[in-house]
């Protein structure tokens, strides 16, 4: 970041704004809504700022611009069209560190201003420092479609129960846990629906009741095969809320950098043959974290379910009586053959699609051939890297077509995305040599002829 994202109070205090055209008169508006005392130094004003001066809710100085102007001023803004004057603002008002803004040039202010979400008390702020202030303004475009209008009534709510619940609570995180489940249950949403005095009486309940938020849970969550975009909204915002990230190789960067700042992370590994921390160990870290009241996310590769023991994680979980919810994610199937262009049913080609693992033991692969060899269907093979050879030997010798186009995908859906294409008999010796990067996924059938045709994603490796 270039510049500290701060908000300043100016109620009450001076500020000068240098012009008194169309700009000066839109910053004079957005300077004027946040009670500061305006001052405008300008030969000529805008006939609404001409208004505005006329009843009394400015003060305007009909001359021109000299440093003396800057006495006591909290901040100044330049929207002159003079760009010497402009300078000369900028330079005077850094001399003696007055926060100084000039309108549309960058290089001159120590302060800019960001696109505004206004729901005050609550206020969203958007800025890409003068870089490209078109992209702040269509996203604050999107986050007003996002940010319901009533969450300025539900900032004042939670504004006046402030010193109440400070009080009530006095360690920081516990009092964080109480905001955030009133701020995300049902008695935000009475606020959403216009029940503000029943959300006003549900939390005065609520600070009464000592379990209201004391209680630890567990979101298994799947995290997706790397790329960020692909969580769903759920993942994401249990990820904001957790207090304990605990996560393991399989588990991008990109994603867990989603994750709330200042949550503790826990890495269980589980390394190819090395599992960092056993499992019966990952299942009781969750049980004793829920237990000391923690909001835990269990963050896994892909889809829990899908080669992910989430079953085994939550088993005891459940055994024990800790709440928790299992949200779904793109398991890497469904990840590596979209950014491949691989679909994994087609009408043509295939009217089925298997997901095994290839995880070899002692070097052999118990699988069921027979019914991986079937026509008009798609084979994908989780961690079937080092088995590689095997499986496509012994997909050949229980009578699939050695001609039977074979795909492998590294680091799917990431910047590193590479895929390789073959055929169940070429693909073992095109990867020999090959340094390969994990995690992998191996797509056998006719679909994969389709990855000529349908691959649209660019990696760009950083
Ligand atoms: N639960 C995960 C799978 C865990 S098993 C899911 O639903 O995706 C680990 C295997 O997943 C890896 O050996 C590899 O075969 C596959 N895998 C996970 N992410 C991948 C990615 N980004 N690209 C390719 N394969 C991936």
């Amino acid at each position: 970041m270039d510049s500290l994202p701060i908000f300043l109070n100016v109620k009450g205090r001076p500020c000068l704004i240098v012009g008194g055209g169309a700009v000066a008169t839109r910053k004079a508006a957005l300077i004027l809504e946040c009670g500061a005392i305006l001052h405008i130094v300008a030969p000529q004003l805008s006939s609404e700022l001409q208004t505005w001066a006329q009843a009394g809710k400015l003060n305007w100085h009909q001359e021109l611009f000299t440093d003396t102007h800057l006495d006591g001023m909290t901040l100044v803004i330049a929207a002159t069209n003079d760009p010497s004057v402009n300078q000369q603002i900028s330079a005077a008002a850094q001399q003696r560190n007055i926060p100084v803004n000039v309108v549309d040039q960058p290089a001159l202010c120590s302060f800019t201003v960001p696109s505004i979400i206004d729901r005050s008390p609550l206020v969203a702020a958007v800025s890409t420092g003068g870089a490209a202030p078109v992209l702040s303004r269509l996203l604050r475009a999107r986050l007003e479609t996002l940010i319901p209008a009533s969450y300025g009534r539900l900032a004042a709510l939670a504004a006046s129960f402030r010193a109440q619940v400070k009080s009530r609570f006095s360690h920081p995180p516990d009092r964080r846990r109480f905001w955030e489940k009133v701020l995300s249950g049902p008695i935000a949403e009475m606020v959403f629906a216009g029940q503000e005095n029943a959300a006003r009486d549900a939390l005065t309940e609520s600070l009464k009741d000592a379990a209201f938020s004391s209680s630890g849970e567990v979101y298994l969550i799947g995290g997706g095969p790397g790329d960020p975009d692909l969580l769903t909204f759920r993942a994401l915002r249990l990820l904001q809320q957790a207090d304990v990230i605990v996560h393991d190789r399989l588990v991008s960067q990109a994603v867990l950098n989603l994750a709330r700042r200042d949550a503790t992370r826990i890495y269980v590994g589980k390394e190819r043959n090395n599992h960092t921390v056993p499992q019966e160990g990952i299942n009781q870290v969750l049980v004793r974290l829920a237990r000391e009241g923690k909001r835990v996310a269990r963050l896994k590769g892909g889809d829990p379910f899908i080669f992910g023991r989430g079953g085994e994680e939550i088993a005891l979980l459940a055994a024990e009586g800790i709440p928790f919810q299992v949200v779904p994610g793109i398991t890497a199937a469904s990840g590596c053959a979209a950014y491949a262009g691989i679909p994994l049913t087609h009408r043509d080609y295939s009217q089925a699609c298997i997901f095994v693992t290839g995880h070899t033991q002692d070097g052999s692969m118990n699988l069921n051939w027979e019914s991986l060899v079937q026509p008009h269907q798609t084979v994908v093979f989780y961690m079937g890297l080092t088995g590689l050879a095997i499986l496509c030997r012994e997909l050949i010798a229980h009578g699939l077509s050695a001609d039977t186009p074979a795909a492998l995908i590294e680091q799917g859906t990431t910047n590193n995305q590479r895929v390789h294409i073959g055929t169940i008999a070429s693909l073992p010796a095109l990867m020999d040599g090959q340094k390969v990067h994990p995690p992998t996924l191996i797509i056998v059938g006719q679909v994969v002829k389709l990855h000529n045709q349908l691959a649209w994603f660019e990696p760009r490796p950083e």
